[in-house]
């Protein structure tokens, strides 16, 4: 059986941190659509030029897009045990998009969500900076880099992401709460949702997620 988790919550919530971790203490992979939709945007392929103008304005690239790129990675060999999802499914379209690529039994889904009041959000992406060497993420207040404005792992100068502006925070938190908080009810449906507050360290949080995504598991490999 294999394990997909899903990691769900607004932008800022702090998923793709949880993400990398959670990925080094299951040795499955974590998967960001964001991260490869940027990836493609810098190496100005045709896919990151169609993608540019949602991600620069807040909104969401087309599903029939995003299904696309995710379908491509979950089907690597590397992904053939588990995989942490990190910003995928945004939309019920695309959480049915991930039920129709394995067969019904053969996927032990685990949701959690990361719960942050939106004022919190706000303030932790105006001040976040991300490397665009290793992606690592830092905060100008509450985490900043040991060197400055470079990354302290790789040494790359430290950027502010374009759409980590206010105003196209803004239009994502808007977009969050109308195409994919209604996900909670999805998963909700098929008990496979657990909350943890987001408002604690990283390792608290961390803490936290990891409880519920062994105890589902152990569940999982319980009932198969
Ligand atoms: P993220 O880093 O996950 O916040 O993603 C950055 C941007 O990439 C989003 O604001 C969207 O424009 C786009 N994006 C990433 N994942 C998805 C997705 N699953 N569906 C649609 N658009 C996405």
């Amino acid at each position: 059986m294999k394990t997909a988790v899903i990691l769900f919550g607004p932008p800022g919530a702090g998923k793709g941190t949880q993400a990398r971790r959670l990925s080094v203490q299951l040795g499955y992979p974590a998967v960001s659509t964001g991260d490869i939709l940027r990836e493609a945007v810098a190496a100005g392929t045709e896919l990151g030029q169609s993608a540019r103008k949602y991600m620069e304005s807040g909104m969401l690239v087309p599903d029939d897009v995003v299904d696309g790129i995710a379908k491509d990675r979950l089907m690597r060999p590397d992904c053939a045990l588990g995989f942490i999802l990190d910003g995928y499914p945004r939309t019920i379209h695309q959480a049915q998009h991930v039920e129709n690529l394995f067969s019904p039994g053969d996927l032990c889904t685990v949701v959690v969500g990361i719960r942050v009041e939106d004022e919190v959000l706000l303030r932790r992406l105006a001040g976040r900076r991300t490397c665009p060497g290793c992606a690592k993420m830092f905060h100008v207040q509450s985490s900043p880099s040991k060197a400055g404005d470079r990354c302290d792992e790789c040494g790359t100068q430290l950027v502010q992401r374009r759409d980590d502006s206010e105003e196209v925070v803004k239009e994502r938190l808007r977009v969050y709460q109308e195409n994919t908080r209604p996900l909670i009810d999805f998963y909700k449906v098929r008990k496979v949702y657990s909350e943890v507050d987001g408002s604690g360290t990283v390792d608290v949080i961390f803490g936290s997620i990891s409880g519920i995504v062994d105890a589902q598991i152990s569940r999982g490999v319980m009932s198969a």
